[in-house]
């Protein structure tokens, strides 16, 4: 068992650069803790092998492991391109069309958005593959779209299509994202992403599709539109957790803006004791090389100051060459920033009683040498709300339920351990906390631990107690 170390969680994409039991376990090992299915990608059947690998895994290295679904969304992109890449130079026009009026006209693509006509006037930017390319629409005439070459480069098949100002007519989930929904809720997926938010009424619909099929697993928002910016406070107080997807907020937004939208979520959420990833391009050289810029480990750097819950691995753990140096990478600059800051504490201040208890939490921390927090929890709602006061030291999560046992591993600070007590008092409860934190080398005999939990102790959201306790002691 690896003892508890450091704090900032790490989820990494799985896709074939780690399509295999060996690399996988050496990730989880290295300290992945959350597992990200890009439902852009791969096929069904390549997803349910993962879920049936990485939950082997869990067990058999007796460490949990939250399985993330993250849905496509409402993303525009090209059709079919002959011989899979057209050359766009600078200055040169092309036509946009909807998929259905493409017939293989020259200079001319379709995509998969019926109202392009419709809504684009002369001066709007169309962004193509993550921003790579850029074009300005000159002329709309019938359903053709002509648009001027502002920034050339190759376009291929099926590359995303971005129209940064335009307020487009899509719904929040489309037909495959509610099949992938269904396929996600019959693997039994930890927590669910929904792309392209724009507003809190999205994640109230994808939440209304799982209550509609009685199932309650956690949802999170991705922030990348410039609309979900504008509601960004409902949509965070919607949702379980969020992601700072600065991949798509980079093109629809401007890369610019993005430091500081990203250093203004991440706030928001702590502020509001709700996790949040930052994601995309943290250490994108290493997809080719075993070491990563000094500007990437900087900017990893900067999301766990910022107080980043977790950072996320795309292509590096998906696709490239280093999949495993690239987590390991992650928890070597997470152990490093966490050994020399002190996070700053933006928990929220609710006047109630389990608040209270969290306000004291953080005395308790900054006074005693304590060697972890222990929260019992049955919906990891202690556990959460101990790890928002950002504490000097690990928060160990006891739980009885397997789902909350996953789930909780993508909160900052949080070592979640499955735990069925059968106590009759709260002397045998200690007894048996005691007896699991020493068999996992979590403490040693005279260690000082913090308790927090709720009594009684199967009832959720019931926070009412805090203990100091020290191990080997009675009381
Ligand atoms: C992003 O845009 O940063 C992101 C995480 O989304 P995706 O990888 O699905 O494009």
């Amino acid at each position: 068992m690896k003892p508890l170390t450091f704090r900032t969680k790490i989820v990494a994409t799985i896709g074939p650069a780690c399509y295999s039991a060996d690399v996988l376990r050496q990730m989880m090992l290295a300290g992945m803790n959350v597992a990200r299915l890009n439902f852009s990608h791969g096929s069904y059947e390549d997803h349910g092998k993962m879920v049936k690998l990485l939950r082997q895994l869990s067990q058999e290295l007796d460490l949990p492991l939250t399985i993330l679904q993250d849905l496509q969304g409402p993303k525009i992109r090209v059709g079919d391109i002959p011989n899979n890449g057209m050359t766009l130079t600078e200055g040169s026009s092309l036509t946009i069309v909807p998929l259905e009026e493409w017939n293989g006209q020259e200079n001319t693509v379709g995509i998969d958005y019926p109202y392009v006509a419709e809504e684009a006037q002369p001066g709007t930017q169309v962004l193509l593959d993550d921003g790579l390319l850029e074009l300005t629409v000159e002329t709309v005439e019938g359903k053709a779209v002509t648009c001027k070459v502002v920034e050339g480069g190759i376009l291929k098949s099926h590359k995303g299509v971005n129209f940064p100002s335009l307020n487009l007519r899509l719904p929040s989930m489309t037909e495959k994202d509610k099949k992938d929904l269904e396929f996600g809720i019959s693997q039994g997926v930890d927590i669910i992403s929904l792309s392209f938010v724009r507003q809190a009424a999205d994640i109230q619909a994808l939440k209304a599709f799982l209550a509609a099929r009685n199932v309650d697993i956690p949802v999170l928002a991705k922030i990348e539109k410039p609309q979900a910016i504008e509601h960004l406070e409902a949509i965070v107080d919607e949702c379980n957790a969020i992601m700072v997807a600065r991949g798509d907020l980079g093109v629809e937004m401007r890369p610019e803006k993005v430091p500081l939208l990203q250093k203004r979520i991440i706030r928001m959420c702590n502020q509001k004791g709700i996790p949040v990833i930052t994601a995309t391009q943290m250490l994108d050289s290493m997809i080719r090389n075993p070491r990563p810029t000094r500007a990437e480990a900087s900017d990893v750097a900067n999301a766990i100051i910022d107080g980043t819950d977790a950072v996320m691995l795309s292509g590096e753990s998906a696709v490239g060459d280093f999949p495993v140096q690239a987590v390991t990478m992650l928890a070597s600059i997470a152990r490093d920033i966490e050994s020399e800051i002190t996070f700053t504490n933006y928990a929220p201040r609710n006047l109630d009683k389990a608040h209270a208890l969290a306000e004291a939490l953080n005395s308790i921390d900054k006074v005693l040498a304590l060697q972890c927090i222990v929260a019992f929890t049955e919906t990891g709602y202690s556990a959460k709300l101990a790890a928002a006061e950002r504490p000097k030291v690990p928060v160990v999560a006891l739980t009885p339920s397997i789902e909350v046992y996953h789930r909780l591993n993508l909160v900052w600070g949080v070592r979640p351990v499955l735990f069925e007590c059968d106590y009759l008092t709260l002397e045998e409860l200690l007894k048996q906390m005691e007896a699991l934190l020493l068999e996992r080398n979590f403490v040693s005999q005279g260690d000082q631990v913090l308790i927090l939990g709720g009594l009684p102790l199967r009832q959720s959201r019931s926070t009412s107690f805090l203990n100091i306790h020290t191990i080997g002691n009675p009381n």
